[in-house]
């Protein structure tokens, strides 16, 4: 695996894709999290020397009204800031300007280009992969470095386009790196090896669940999908959140891996609604009522997981246990959290809503790896190659 560290970038024109998709509101970005994430690799490279050209999408672009409201000029503002350097916006993804701009680059500048995304107003240039524009940004620069983990399942022109016009001379930047590598002990677990698995429904984690079942010792099932594999299993889930379709295909997992997968023994019901939550209480299953909405696993489940956990060297998880985006449903996700951090156990939190609770919990910083790739991790998970991780390779 190529890293940019592997290249001699001095004085040489560097073109490194980032995750520059911040959230902004009324003209505010109000999350600077990705420009932080992505400051190693670029004072990396203008340490070493670079002419450092950065680009990244934002946002979607379907049509004119677009353009202005996902315009990357607010990010290279913010990105100055953060460098406390000069960085030179070009507020166009191809042209005269932005050739120009390039070519009078010196040693250890910055210039970001703009938005990727808006040459998807002309036939979903970048989203589709348009082999023509692969090759052109390809063509402005030596080195080409993957620093976008987000996007890393996508193929498109600003990593897989690249990527394939610049063989040997591409590398990944350290955030995509510290994600591989930290997701990498999937390959290799020291065991035992868990899995835990939340989140909503089974319809989404079909493919983590055939992925991760033939890897791991044990898969300990919690959240919204736990009751369909319990109503697969003959228990009464009251009202609680039921993946019809997906019945079948948690019986034939139950039948095949029985001394894997470990089910809630207890779980939290209550009424959520906008209000809030109320007439909160736990139930075994054999007295759920017939109305009851399981919304987290009970003090009984988190016991049992906590006890096959003692064991475990590696853990992965991804979504949480309850509905955790309500204060008082999130203590199963949180004790079990707190357990894995407390008792030192080697975790990587795969992705999304279980990385918000954790943050939420005061222990995103406390795992060994909490990864933010969100479609990206998952698809990791599932073992999907991915293309933009191909590409490089
Ligand atoms: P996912 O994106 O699949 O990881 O799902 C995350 C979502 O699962 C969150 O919005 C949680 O509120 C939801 N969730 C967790 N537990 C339950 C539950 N028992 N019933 C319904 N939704 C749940």
């Amino acid at each position: 695996m190529k890293s940019i560290r592997d290249f001699d970038i001095d004085n040489k024109k560097v073109l490194i894709r980032c995750d520059f998709n911040v959230p902004i509101k009324d003209g505010v970005i109000t999350d600077d999290t990705r420009i932080v994430g992505a400051l190693d690799t670029i004072n990396y490279a203008i340490d070493k020397g670079a002419k450092v050209i950065l680009f990244s999408h934002l946002g979607r672009i379907k049509e004119e009204a677009d353009l202005e409201k996902n315009d990357l000029k607010i990010v290279s503002t913010r990105l100055s800031e953060l460098l406390n350097k000069k960085v030179t916006f070009v507020p166009s993804t191809r042209g005269k300007e932005l050739e120009e701009k390039i070519n009078n680059m010196n040693s250890g500048d910055v210039l970001l280009f703009q938005n990727t995304r808006y040459e998807d107003l002309d036939g979903k240039k970048e989203s589709s992969n348009d082999s023509e524009l692969g090759k052109y940004w390809a063509s402005l620069g030596d080195y080409f470095i993957n620093d976008a983990f987000g996007t890393i399942h996508r193929a498109h022109a600003s990593n897989v386009g690249i990527a394939s016009n610049m063989e040997g001379r591409c590398g990944f930047g350290f955030l995509v790196e510290k994600e591989l590598n930290a997701l990498s002990i999937l390959d290799n677990p020291e065991r035992p090896f868990v899995v835990i698995l939340g989140g909503a429904k089974v319809e989404d984690k079909i493919g983590v669940i055939k992925n991760l079942v033939t890897k791991a010792d044990k898969i300990l099932i919690g959240g919204g999908m736990a009751y369909t594999f319990l109503k697969a299993s003959g228990k009464e889930i009251g009202e609680s959140l039921l993946d019809e379709g997906n019945i079948d295909f948690c019986k034939d997992i139950l039948n095949s891996y029985n001394d894997k997968i470990v089910l809630p023994i207890d779980t939290v019901v209550a009424d959520v609604t906008d209000e809030g939550v109320s007439n909160i209480k736990t139930v075994d299953f054999d007295s759920i009522g017939s109305t009851d909405k399981g919304v987290d696993v009970g003090e009984k489940t988190v016991e049992l997981f906590e006890d096959i956990l003692k064991d475990a060297k590696t853990v992965i998880w991804n979504g949480p246990l309850g509905m955790y985006e309500h204060e008082e449903l999130i203590k199963g996700t949180n004790e079990v959290l707190s357990y894995l951090v407390n008792n030192n156990i080697k975790t990587v939190l795969g992705g999304g809503d279980v990385v918000a609770a954790a943050e939420l919990c005061g222990l995103k910083d406390k795992v060994f790896h909490a990864s933010t790739g969100g479609g990206a991790t998952l698809e990791y998970l599932e073992g999907k190659e991915l293309p933009g991780i191909v590409s490089i390779k």
